[in-house]
């Protein structure tokens, strides 16, 4: 395979940094030389990986457990990505790993979720990186507090780093659930809202643990329009020496990638537009209807308010409000609604009711 100049590194970090979607791999921990070029060219075959992922400092819940090769492990890398031209990229917590990856020319650099959950750490971490114009992506905290995942990002952008992405690896929760990290997709959609211009790639391997829903996990980020995936791969899972349920070989990964049901490229075509357009201006419509009707509805409420006042009887009648209720869930059954919408729908539209209807009676 090519040897690849530094010099042109560079530019193929830029357009990975811009490709959709963006796939990186590689094992939790590098843990030896041959262990990382032999997994480097066996991603490089798959032709689907971008960039290649290896741990180097592993933070580690429990003390006693592989807390990664150390600096050593750094010119295995330079050595992989010069065999294979694959950029490649590490996580950094302490400034002086900071220093080192940049010292080994590592292309892009990762804050891991024990990290970003903490300020100081990010602060040494964002100091350090300033005047290097180094592509960073954030991890989110471990614990579901978007705060603190925007804090990361506005301390590291503060530092003058230009290209930031998000790294969605879900976050931990008490008690045993099918996943390793809860998803929460809501805060990774939240952020994706928050934050538009940035990327945000998703990390299927530390949200599932296993690695027999990795395939789900990842199909749903893509349907959800992430930018791409940081998958673990190792060449021989079982023995790894980190993270060996949830890593998968190289091949493996290839045939993952290949059953994931990406999102048509041509979605620029002329007649997908029109179609969805066509579809849009007939939901507007509804919701214009929609409103119309709950405008006239309200408008009944002010008489009812108005004739209620004049006969002195009070607001809230529930029986009324039970059969109202009711008559709505069994209508709503037909018609493919569940009760639970049902409930929230008119428990909105009654609230609005009884406040149109209070004015009246207090005017
Ligand atoms: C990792 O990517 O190997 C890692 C330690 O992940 P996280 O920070 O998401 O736990
Ligand atoms: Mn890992």
């Amino acid at each position: 395979m090519e040897a690849t100049k530094i010099g042109n590194m560079k530019e193929l970090v830029q357009e990975k940094w811009q490709k959709r979607p963006l796939i990186i791999a590689g094992p939790c921990s590098a843990e030896t030389e041959e262990q990382v070029i032999e997994t480097a060219v066996r991603l490089r075959k798959t032709g689907r990986v971008d960039i290649m992922r290896a741990g180097i400092w592993k933070p580690r819940t429990r003390p006693g457990s592989f807390e990664g090769i150390g600096t050593k492990g750094l010119p295995w890398l330079q050595q992989a990505k010069k065999l294979t031209g694959l950029p490649i990229t590490v996580e950094v917590a302490t400034a002086k790993q900071v220093e080192d990856a940049l010292h080994f020319d590592i292309d892009v650099l990762w804050i891991g979720a024990r990290t970003t959950v903490n300020p100081f750490s990010v602060q040494e971490v964002a100091d350090a990186l300033r005047g290097s114009d180094v592509p960073v992506l954030i991890k989110n905290p471990i614990n579901p507090d978007l705060e603190l995942w925007i804090g990361a990002l506005e301390r590291v952008a503060k530092a003058g780093i230009k290209q930031i992405g998000l790294i969605h690896r879900g976050f931990s929760s008490y008690g045993n659930t099918e996943y390793r990290n809860a998803p929460m997709w809501h805060l990774a959609i939240e952020m994706k809202r928050r934050h538009p211009e940035l990327m945000i790639i998703n990390d299927p391997s530390h949200i599932c643990g296993r690695r027999d829903i990795l395939l789900d996990v990842a199909q749903k980020a893509i349907d959800l329009d992430f930018d791409g995936l940081i998958i673990e791969s190792h060449i021989d899972p079982d023995n790894a020496w980190s993270d060996p349920k949830q890593q998968i070989t190289p091949e493996r990964l290839g045939e993952l990638l290949n059953s994931i049901r990406w999102r048509k490229e041509d979605i620029a075509s002329e007649e997908f537009h029109a179609v969805m357009e066509k579809m849009r201006q007939q939901i507007n419509q509804l919701d214009d209807e929609l409103l119309h009707l709950l405008g006239q509805r309200m408008k009944i409420a002010d008489q009812i308010g108005q004739y209620k006042k004049e006969n002195n009887i009070t607001i809230l009648q529930t029986n009324r409000w039970n059969a109202i209720l009711e008559r709505a869930f069994r209508k709503g059954e037909q018609i493919g609604l569940t009760k639970e919408f049902i409930t929230k729908y008119f428990d909105a539209v009654h609230m609005e009711s009884i406040s149109h209807q209070n004015k009246i009676m207090n005017s």
